[in-house]
């Protein structure tokens, strides 16, 4: 037995984050998985004090690679510069990595909409097989579980 205790486990249901200026990458997988993830340069936050107060007054915990910021923050520091394994400490941290449904849009982290298939115009029409579409209301961009949704299905389930 290793005497380590069971990280607390975090859904999409119960975790907002924001993500370090260092973390977009990593940003747009938590969005896919689901979680509003709010990302530094999104938000035009830089400085750790701004960051922090961000994460205080949203609710939301803060991940960084500024060990020094975690601290004082207390958020959860990642180590990795890889987004694989960086996705690997979250799910140590305890994170539910996982694609269901569409739910935030990886660009700018909006809450997606799932669209009527009537309602498509044909510059957003899916490739063949995908029957659904989901769009951000805040940036327009439409989204479905096409091949990307599938690579991205497949290294979550392999971490
Ligand atoms: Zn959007």
């Amino acid at each position: 037995m290793s005497g380590d205790a069971d990280p607390p486990e975090r859904t999409p249901a119960d975790t907002a984050v924001v993500l370090d200026a260092m973390l977009g990458t990593l940003a747009t997988y938590l969005r896919m998985a689901g979680y509003d993830a709010a990302y530094a340069l999104d938000r035009g936050v830089e400085a750790d004090d701004a960051l922090a107060d961000l994460a205080d007054a949203e609710g939301r915990l803060l991940v960084t690679r500024d060990a020094e910021l975690a601290a004082s923050a207390d958020g959860l520091l990642v180590e990795s510069r890889e987004v694989i394994d960086q996705l690997r400490e979250l799910s140590k941290a305890g994170f539910e990595l996982a694609l269901s449904e569409p739910a935030r849009c990886s660009k700018c982290n909006g809450a997606l909409v799932e669209v009527d298939a009537d309602a498509r115009t044909p510059s957003y029409a899916p490739e063949t097989g995908a029957r659904r579409v989901w769009r951000c209301p805040s940036c327009g961009q439409c989204f479905w579980k096409g091949s990307h949704w599938v690579d991205v299905a497949e290294t979550l389930s392999g971490l």
